[in-house]
């Protein structure tokens, strides 16, 4: 059997996402204890107090399946918001709402556009449809937008703009990033990725759902993975007009995200004041972690978010190995294409100073 020609041409070409290494790898491969992990973006404290509370009376209800449509926690993001609950759509992570976008809008005669240096995922989800992905190079590590709007083709049905994005930090200021969707033709849909919304909106003004009124062929995506702590859970959502949501909800598997997860993320959503003390811990630490990098003589990228690349100024493989064996898990960037970089997830501030102490040994 020729398991080449029968697979799909797209995903032939892909390579498999490369998440962090988890913490139970790293101490069972290296026979290492108490290892710490800084490298993937998770809230270091963990979920609101309010969703372990009252996890366990869902715990005992999961032989039913979970509400399909999502009702209750659509109603709640709607009711936060000031939105429409038809605008909202659930992801099993907001990864799965990325890849709902490629496949609804996506076809093998399409084009997609994003940025060198930008999240992972999109090249994945565009390849996988068989698509063009158009990468245009970035400028100072951020989105180049100009160039961007230069790169569109015929073809073009989406472009993605990850802001903040991930994993270099940079951020898109609100103006202008009006100024740049008000220059997208409007038949190209724009995905907004805002998995660290949160973070950037305690420093800054970011972009709110009330944009989607002047811009019909936008999406924005939003995660519980990150500010709110809910990684494992794998929940995720987007917001846009009614009628990209129709289509999103027609590629969405019926289930897709689980009664644990929907529970969890609309417990997470009340909780307003403990997500105010992560926000302002991680903005706290940041500094540290800029002033201790600084202090080693290395150069960081000004991040908006809850992560820090840093410059190595030599391949930084060999700095993220010396960290794991030093029981601190880093990422290094080589498939992001910046291979002298690292990038550090933001933790509790004895994680900082530990990830610190160790950096120093490399
Ligand atoms: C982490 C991340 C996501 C998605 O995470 P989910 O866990 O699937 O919600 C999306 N975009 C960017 C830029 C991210 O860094």
């Amino acid at each position: 059997m020729d398991l080449k020609k029968l697979v799909n041409k797209g995903v032939d070409n892909l390579s498999p996402y490369e998440p962090g290494k988890p913490i139970e790898d790293l101490e069972r491969d290296l026979g290492i204890k108490n290892a710490i992990k800084l490298a993937s973006n998770e809230n270091p404290i963990g979920p609101s107090p309010k969703v372990l509370q009252s996890i366990d009376a869902i715990l005992k209800e999961t032989h039913r399946y979970p509400d399909g449509n999502a009702t209750s926690l659509k109603g709640c993001i709607a009711k936060k918001f000031n939105i429409s609950v038809n605008q909202v759509t659930i992801g099993n992570g907001s990864n799965d709402i990325i890849e709902f976008i490629a496949r609804s809008f996506l076809g093998p005669d399409d084009s997609a556009i994003y940025s060198k240096h930008a999240f992972a995922v999109y090249p994945l989800v565009i390849k996988a449809v068989g698509a063009k992905g158009i990468e245009v190079p970035a400028k100072d590590f951020s989105h180049d937008l100009e160039a961007m709007l230069k790169a569109i083709e015929e073809n073009t049905k989406l472009i993605f703009i990850a802001n903040p994005n991930n994993p270099t930090g940079s951020f898109v200021e609100f103006e202008e990033l009006l100024d740049f969707l008000e220059k997208v033709p409007e038949n190209i849909i724009v995905l907004l990725d805002q998995a660290y919304f949160d973070y950037s909106s305690f420093e800054t003004r970011d972009a709110d759902f009330e944009i989607l009124k002047k811009f019909p062929n936008l999406v924005m995506s939003r995660s519980f993975s990150k500010a709110y702590g809910l990684a494992g859970f794998r929940v995720g959502y987007s917001v846009s007009s009614e009628d990209i949501a129709n289509y999103l909800n027609r590629v969405r598997q019926p289930f897709n995200a689980n009664s644990l997860a929907l529970y969890a993320a609309e417990k997470a959503l009340e909780d307003d004041e403990y997500m105010n003390q992560c926000l302002r811990l991680n903005y706290e630490q940041k500094q540290v972690l800029y002033e201790g990098l600084i202090s080693q003589g290395y150069e960081y990228l000004p991040s908006r978010g809850n992560f820090i690349s840093f410059d190595c100024k030599k391949d930084s493989n060999e700095s993220f190995t010396k960290l794991l064996h030093e029981g601190v898990i880093v990422r290094s960037l080589g498939v992001y294409k910046m291979p002298n970089f690292l990038r550090v997830s933001i933790g509790l501030p004895e994680e900082n100073l530990l990830f610190l102490e160790k950096l120093k040994l490399t």
